[in-house]
């Protein structure tokens, strides 16, 4: 008999699987592994649950709900349509969903379930959220602590004693909890939060700042209704995810308003670190969250063995940097954010129902990816250094893009060379192909930004792609079987404990000040293009 991980989010929910000693997230009819926590009733009555649900949203909220996790355990009465439901009974809709999903995948019937909460959940939260399975025909094995599963994630063979920072941001909730984990015992000593800040509140300030740039644009407002200003907010979403990956990124959004008979049109870009303004304040006060769930726990951050990150706001770089620079390490990644949680939920159905499981395996790049470019060096300007752009070991698909600058006066091309490999000069690495950007406008050294993105995906195809920053102008170069390898967490947590190892026993000058100008993206510079 199989058993399902269930992690029932607060805004997305996902069901997960060990199958031959492997364990994965079951993806819907639309292949999309995440079910929004959304149920509705269509204008003709016929039941939505997830995406088809979240679509509806803003044009019928009397007949849509979401965020139902937040009134669990409470008799909060929801109307939809001309009948009442209670918080567990809207979840039992979503259990369901996924119950079916998950037979759907796997062609067979499906009656019991791991069931993840949050730490700080109640007695009444815990009792309301198994109630809600048994409603939707699940026989809940237990429920437990999402910190828990993404912990049981990442440790499944450890057998040492680790004392763990979970950081959570969802899309409207906020946690963190101090665990120690002990071969399969997770012990939460302390957990904060706010259940009322995450990636909806990033959309929010974004839209915000997009309604500003529209009047600045256009000396009028965006009009106020409830789909334009839906609109908007979906693109401010869409935005904020591209600039996950990207230093900039554009909104186009068509026919926004008008002004006497003339349409109006949004159309701007907007920079990484305009957005990081925006939530830098949010961000500040999960970090404060964090020294109090360690003073709790009386623990400081030098006793922290390793932080993990749950969350798909969790991907937003700033977020990843700030929690890095406060606790003094860089937090474990291998394994997806969003869905960490029912990964973890589905070992422990595995291991309750008897399945013998292997480590989850992550596919990484096995060689660091980058562009040859000019860096300071102790020695002056060096060009011909490899500027690494995705490191190796990164967890595959992985997009991420660097900014760079011309290096001479009125240069008017650059070429983009692409290698793959670990030494210090790009030369020595082995040479994926180069093309070349043409045409920059004459300008002093500098001065020009062109955009370097590499994207990675679960083939093993690289996308390099270039804008010029001025004139928008592109380029792309496709390279196929860039290579993937598999590792296990553990394998990819030692792999990489010895590729610092190895950094930090090189001395040499040459190496570390590539390595330290590599850090700093902003102060390297294009090979000039010379024919
Ligand atoms: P979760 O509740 O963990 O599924 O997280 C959902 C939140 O993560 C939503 O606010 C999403 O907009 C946000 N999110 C998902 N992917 C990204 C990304 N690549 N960058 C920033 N936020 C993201």
């Amino acid at each position: 008999m199989k058993a399902v991980g269930i992690d029932l989010g607060t805004t997305n929910s996902e069901v997960a699987i060990v199958e031959n000693g492997q364990v994965r997230v079951l993806p819907g009819e639309d292949g999309d592994l995440i079910l929004p926590s959304c149920v509705g009733f269509s204008d003709t009555g016929k039941l939505l649950v997830g995406r088809e649900a979240l679509r509806q949203y803003a044009a019928a909220p009397e007949r849509t709900v979401k965020s139902i996790k937040r009134w669990m355990g409470t008799d909060h009465k929801t109307t939809l349509g001309d009948k009442e439901y209670l918080p567990h009974e809207v979840s039992a809709i979503i259990l369901r969903a996924l119950k079916q999903r998950a037979e759907n995948v796997l062609g067979e019937t499906i009656t019991q379930a791991v069931i993840t909460v949050p730490a700080y959940f109640t007695d009444a939260q815990r009792q309301a959220t198994k109630t809600a399975g048994e409603i939707a025909g699940l026989e809940v094995l237990q429920i437990i602590n999402e910190p828990t599963a993404a912990a049981l994630a990442y440790d499944l063979r450890s057998q040492e004693t680790e004392k763990v920072v979970v950081y959570d941001l969802g899309g409207g909730t906020f946690d963190v909890s101090v665990v120690e984990i002990t071969g399969e015992v997770t012990e939460v000593f302390a957990s904060h939060g706010n259940n009322r800040l995450g990636g909806d509140d990033f959309d929010r300030l974004l839209q915000l700042h997009l309604v500003d740039l529209f009047r600045k644009q256009h000396g009028v407002d965006v009009p106020d209704d409830a789909a334009t200003q839906a609109r908007l907010l979906r693109a401010a979403e869409q935005l904020k995810i591209d600039l996950s990956s990207h230093a900039f990124a554009t909104v186009r959004e068509a026919f926004l308003g008008s002004k006497g008979k003339t349409a109006l049109h949004l159309e701007t870009e907007v920079a990484r670190t305009d957005f990081e303004k925006l939530i830098r304040p949010l961000l500040q006060e999960t970090l404060e969250a964090i020294d109090r769930a360690l003073t709790d726990a009386n623990l400081e951050a030098n006793d922290i063995d390793r932080i993990i990150l749950v969350g798909g706001s969790t991907r937003i770089p700033l977020v990843q940097e700030m929690i890095a620079k406060h606790l003094g390490q860089t937090p474990t990644d291998g394994i997806q954010p969003d869905l960490c949680v029912a990964l973890g939920a589905a070992l422990q159905a595995g291991v309750l129902v008897g399945e013998s499981v292997d480590a989850i395996l992550v596919d990484v790049i096995p060689h660091s990816l980058g562009i040859a470019a000019a860096v300071p060096t102790a020695m002056g300007i060096m060009p011909g250094y490899f500027s690494v752009i995705i490191p190796r070991n990164s967890v595959v698909p992985v997009s991420r893009s660097h900014v760079y600058s011309t290096l001479f006066d009125e240069q008017n091309a650059v070429e983009i060379e692409v290698f793959q490999g670990e030494n210090a000069i790009a030369e020595e690495n082995v040479p994926l192909g180069s093309f070349r950007v043409e045409n920059l406008p004459p300008q002093p050294a500098g001065s020009i930004q062109v955009e370097v993105h590499f994207d990675f995906d679960l083939n093993g195809i690289l996308t390099v792609t270039t804008t010029e920053k001025s004139k928008g102008q592109q380029g792309t170069l496709i390279v196929n079987n860039a290579g993937i390898q598999k590792l296990s967490s553990h394998e990819l947590k030692q792999a990489r404990a010895d590729l610092e190892a190895l950094f930090e026993s090189d001395e040499s000058v040459a190496r570390s000040g590539v390595k330290r100008s590599i850090r700093t993206a902003v102060s390297i510079w294009l090979t000039p293009y010379s024919a």
